[in-house]
Parts: C-alpha cells; structure tokens; sequence
C-alpha cells in the first residue's frame, strides 16, 4: 500500500509541502486539507492597498496541484489530530488516517492582546493579516476615507509574520495618499522600540512622504491597550487616537490547530528539529511556515517554502528509503517603499545547536542609488510569478 501523507493548510507552507511530497516519490498519497477554495497571497497585497495591484491577481487555486501532481484537495478544516491512532478530524465528521502528518496553520491573534478587538471590531478596523476580504475591506476604507483623514497603524510586538510588513504598508498606503489625499496623515502606534529596516523606512519617508507618516515606539505612547470600534478609537496608556481609518494588527501566535494539538510551547509558538522540521513535542508530526520557532528565519513566504521543500524531503527519505540531502533554507525578500523603490536581501541559514542561525548574503544598504531601487521594484514582480508558480503550480 502506498504510504499517507496528510497536510493541514493549503498556505505557503502547506501547500509547497504536498506538491514536492507529490513530486518527489508515487509511492505517497498526499492529501491536502484547506477550508478555502482559493488562497489569496498577504504578499503583494499592500500593493492592492496602494490601488496598484488588483487583488485577483494575487488569489491561486488549487487545480494544478490535483491535476499535475495527483494531490487529493479536501476542502474542510482539521478539528483534531489523534497522534495515537494516526488520524485527523475534519469539520465535517469525517477522519483521514495517515502515516505521516504536516501542519502548517499560518498564524492566529493571541486572545485579549488588546481589549476590544473582537471579530466584530475586526469588521470596522480590519487587520488584513490574512489577505482577502481583511485586505478588500482596508482597501475599501482607504478608498472612501476623506482627503486630511488619520490613518492609524497599530503594528505588533515580535515576533510576527513578516517583519517588513507593517512598515511596508504604511510607505505603500502613503504613496497612495501622495497621488490621491495629499493633506492625509499616516500614526505608526508601536508594540516595540525598534523595527526591521528602520533606516530604509525611515530614509524613504523624508524622501518620498517628508510630514505624512509619523511613528510612535512604545517608549514613548505605553504601547496600544485598547480598542474602540464604535470611535473608531485606538487607546494607550496616555491618550486616545481617534482615527478615519485604522487598521489593528494584534499580537500573534502559531494557528489553533497548534495550541489545540500540543504542538506549541508556551511561547504559542511550535518548537521542531532543524533539519527535519518534525515537532519536538510530538513525534511523526511536522510543521512548517509562521508556526514554528524558526531561530532566526523570519516567519515569511519564502522561509515558508524553503523549510517545506526540507521537510518534504525529510519525509520522502523516511517513506520510501530515497537518499537523504542536506537541506537547503533561504530567505529572499522584497520589500516596497514607493512604487518604484524597493529594497531586497538575501539569506541563507544553517542548523547550529539545533537552532536555525543565519548567513548573510547580501542586504540593502540606504545609500543604494534610486536605479539599483528601481530594479529591485522589477525583480520583484518577476519573483511573484516565479514563486507562486513554484507553490500552487
Ligand atoms: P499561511 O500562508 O497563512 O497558510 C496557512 C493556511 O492554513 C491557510 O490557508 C489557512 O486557511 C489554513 N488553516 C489554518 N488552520 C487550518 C485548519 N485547522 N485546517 C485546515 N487548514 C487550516 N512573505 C514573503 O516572503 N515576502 C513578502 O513580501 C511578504 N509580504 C507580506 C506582506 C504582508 C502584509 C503580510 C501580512 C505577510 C507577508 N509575508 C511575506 C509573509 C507570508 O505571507 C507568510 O509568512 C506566509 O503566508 C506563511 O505561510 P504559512 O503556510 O505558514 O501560512
């Protein structure tokens, strides 16, 4: 009988898992479980937020992964994994037994990270952290939002998914204010003192949006305690910032499957082996992408998907006796801060002690000259094409 494969998330990490799994060895029967019937990418999406990328661009089905690949695709969610029995519970009663598990839940909002943001206030400051109708809805906002209107930033405290990506947001919805509501003003409320990138940002708003985007570190306000949706109010420890538009990204944690599961620590974030990716907390379980306690590979796409292909050759080795090969984990990133500048790095990682240390290749310095930006912008959109393509097929 061929060997079972079951995979938990049609995201990133889920997805390029099942393919490489499907790829690499007929003698596994992959089966992906994702509730969505399509999955829209948080990459590329603040530039919907700009009005520069239409957000069907940046939405992929799975079809390619059943008919190239033969991935059976089960539309559901996964309720409960018994690791004893080797089986998993989806929404609809039904059990998949398998002889290997993937998890890779993405992320959730850690409960009561901020008083008053529930899923109703979500609604009317939306957090578009998972990209789709969060993102259509901020977009939408942005859109009616007045000319002189507050937009307000609540960004997290570390770790998170995707660094950049707050601060990205706030330089592409001001480039979006440049062209269309000049007199607006972007506040940065801050779980932290620092943040990744800050010189570029920083740079690129005196250069590009000099007066528009103020940032405000936690030192300074006490950092955000609440919410107020029926204000439209975002609350600190000394003052109230009443916004036109606000968007509210909370504190995070690894995906409920996780916690419910055992596979997270009390981090809320799930410790694995290095090379293999299976969990340290339950054996014959792996788990990829913004879960995992990661060392030092940020919680982004591309570590996503590079710590997928390991695991899924980790698994084809175990399954089927193939030849092991080290594995190879890398971060590429782009990110925007104007439509026509872009900066980007590139880093490797390796398992040292058992954590995930990095080996830089190459980062953005601010210095870089606006043609080098330019390029990045470019190399960026050819990037997009290329991985989705690597991820969905
Ligand atoms: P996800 O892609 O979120 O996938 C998780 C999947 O699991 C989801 O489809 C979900 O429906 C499913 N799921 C959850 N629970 C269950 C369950 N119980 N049963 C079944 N399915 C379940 N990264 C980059 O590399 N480059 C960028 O430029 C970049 N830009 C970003 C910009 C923004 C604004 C944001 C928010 C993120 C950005 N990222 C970027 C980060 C990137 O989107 C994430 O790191 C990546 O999506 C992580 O992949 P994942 O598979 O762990 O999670």
């Amino acid at each position: 009988a061929k060997a079972r494969v079951v995979v938990i998330g049609g995201g990133i990490g889920g997805a390029t898992v099942a393919k490489y799994l499907a790829a690499s060895a007929t003698t596994i029967d992959v089966t992906l479980v994702e509730p969505r019937q399509v999955y829209t990418t948080c990459f590329f999406s603040n530039l919907h937020l700009a009005g520069l990328r239409p957000l069907e661009q940046l939405t992929h089905g799975y079809e390619a992964l059943t008919r190239q690949y033969g991935i059976t695709v089960v539309h559901g969610s996964a309720e409960a994994i018994d690791p004893a029995a080797k089986t998993v519970t989806l929404n609809n009663g039904s059990t998949l037994g398998y002889d290997r598990l993937v998890v890779a839940p993405g992320i959730a909002f850690r409960d009561g990270a901020l008083e008053g943001y529930d899923e109703a206030a979500m609604e009317i400051m939306p957090h578009a952290w998972n990209a789709g109708q969060q993102t259509r809805l901020l977009r939408q906002q942005l859109e009616s939002m007045e000319d002189g209107g507050l937009f307000v930033l609540v960004a997290p405290p570390n770790p998170f998914r995707c660094p950049p990506a707050p601060y990205e947001r706030a330089s592409l919805v001001a480039s979006y204010f440049q062209r269309r509501k000049p007199k607006a003003k972007i506040l940065i409320l801050d779980a932290k003192d620092s943040f990744n990138a800050q010189d570029l940002f920083q740079d690129a708003w005196n250069r590009h949006y000099p007066g528009m985007i103020e940032w405000l570190p936690a030192q300074f306000t006490g950092g955000v305690t609440a919410i107020d949706a029926k204000t439209r109010s975002v609350i600190t420890a000394g003052a109230t910032f009443k916004a036109a538009v606000a968007n509210v990204i909370p504190a995070q944690m690894a995906g409920r499957l996780a916690q419910q599961a055992g596979l997270a620590n009390r981090s809320g974030w799930c410790p694995v082996d290095p090379v293999t990716f299976e969990s340290a907390l339950q054996p014959g379980v792996h788990l990829v992408g913004d879960a995992i306690i990661g060392g030092d590979m940020p919680k982004s796409a591309f570590c996503a998907n590079s710590q997928a292909k390991a695991c899924a050759f980790a698994i084809a080795a175990d399954l089927t006796g193939s030849a092991r090969f080290p594995a190879h984990l890398f971060n590429t990133c782009y990110t925007y801060l104007a439509p026509d500048d872009a900066f980007s790095n590139a880093i490797s990682f390796k398992p040292v002690d058992g954590k995930l240390k990095s080996v830089i290749s190459f980062v953005s310095k601010v210095e870089e000259s606006s043609e080098v930006r330019r390029q990045a912008a470019r190399a960026a959109e050819g990037w997009y094409d290329a991985f989705t393509h690597d991820v969905f097929g």
